[in-house]
């Protein structure tokens, strides 16, 4: 091989080389990121869902390889770190539309004991196997104000889900102070939740706790006055609501209207006591349990007591299946189902159960924008368009 070959020998082989990278480099992008966290497809068929109109699972298209026409549907440029907005719906199949799970957490502990509560205690190690379990099958964290307003702020392509704690348990919460500083003890739901949003920041910091005044600093028991545990929460993007003064049965307990507003207004009270614009806008029924006559069910949704008014946009059942997404027409804010988590014992209905039945054709799948709905042609009646919220209904 003379020179002049060996140097056009050289220049074809840095050319490959330099294909190689930049193969490699489209191929590593966020579009195979996403790729990797979308739900998998689950072409099983579910009895959940039957007559469920597209086959067609939920999958992330890779950016197009080298030499391919640009397509103008091209995935949209990242809004934020981890975030992808997406218009290229016929590639993976946006229904926002789909069912969304609210999950419910009551204990933690390190370890189940003879006499806990089987069906309502965690221990931290279940608890953190099913974050990466809930990351790995496509789920994000929304807040409740968000699933409210139905503002869904998460990738394209991923699945909405809200987490919510119910009693002010220290398992799910509590401080430690360490040379003079009040930081989350790690061995918490939270504390874990923090470790685990360092490793996977997309799949985000959100849930809303159902705190009952009345047990005092006894609610996150630790470190710290009430008032701090209170701010930290606000402070990292969480939420506080009301789970009653008393903890009170809403069918076998309190039977008057004064009752009624006086379990629910004193709750709101003490909070704002405490921390005066700690408004709950969301309640979790104490026992799932609900006043027998209208006339009291309205006062679970707004009323006044001792000149405090409270008004509650979403009020949280005990079981036992995923929620209608807000704009839908079978959506009831005043009796919203959750999904306990699994206990020491698995029970039917509980997450554990229902996750191999959470599939992107059932769920609320979203397109990455809080100010679009987009939904499927043949599913536009599962909108309700009067309650779109100012965002706009994008059907295909
Ligand atoms: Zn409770």
């Amino acid at each position: 091989m003379d020179k002049r070959n060996k140097s056009a020998l050289l220049v074809l082989v840095i050319c490959m080389v330099i294909t190689g990278v930049l193969y490699t480099a489209c191929n590593t992008g966020p579009g195979s990121e996403i790729s990797k966290n979308t739900p998998a497809a689950d072409n099983t068929p579910s009895a959940e869902t039957p007559g469920a109109p597209d086959e067609t699972p939920a999958t992330a298209v890779p950016h197009p390889t080298p030499g391919e026409t640009p397509d103008t549907t091209e995935p949209a440029q990242e809004q934020r770190p981890g975030h992808l907005i997406r218009t290229d719906y016929e590639n993976f199949q946006p229904n926002e539309s789909g069912e969304i799970p609210i999950i419910m957490f009551h204990n933690f502990v390190e370890a189940f004991e003879p006499g806990m509560d089987k069906e309502f205690t965690t221990t931290f190690s279940e608890f953190e196997a099913m974050l990466e379990t809930l990351y790995e099958q496509g789920f994000r964290l929304i807040s409740m104000r968000d699933f409210i307003e139905c503002s869904i702020d998460v990738p394209a392509g991923t699945m909405p889900m809200v987490f919510t704690f119910d009693d002010g348990t220290s398992g799910q919460f509590s401080l430690i102070e360490e040379d003079g500083t009040l930081k989350v003890n790690p061995r918490s739901a939270l504390g874990i939740m923090m470790a685990f949003n360092e490793k996977h920041p997309d799949f985000g910091l959100k849930g809303i706790f159902y705190v009952n005044m009345d047990y005092g600093s006894k609610t996150f028991d630790g470190a710290g006055e009430l008032k701090d545990r209170f701010r930290f929460l606000l402070e990292h993007g969480l939420e506080l609501g009301t789970h009653t003064w008393g903890h009170v049965n809403f069918t076998t307990g309190v039977k008057t209207a004064d009752q009624v507003l006086e379990s629910i207004g004193r709750n709101q009270e003490a909070a704002y006591s405490i921390i005066p614009d700690l408004e709950f806008y969301s309640m979790a029924l104490p026992y799932g349990s609900l006043p027998k006559s209208d006339e009291l069910k309205a006062l679970l949704r707004e009323g006044t007591y001792n000149g405090i008014h409270y008004e509650h946009k979403s009020i949280m059942a005990v079981g036992a299946n995923p929620s209608k997404p807000p704009i839908s027409p079978d959506y009831n804010p005043e009796y919203v189902p959750r999904i306990r988590m699994q206990g020491m014992e698995p029970v039917i209905q509980d997450l554990t159960w229902w996750l191999p039945k959470m599939t992107p054709e059932r769920m609320f799948v979203s397109d990455g924008d809080p100010d679009t709905i987009v939904v499927p042609e043949d599913r536009k009646d599962r909108v309700n368009e009067s309650s779109l919220n100012g965002k706009t209904l994008i059907l295909y």
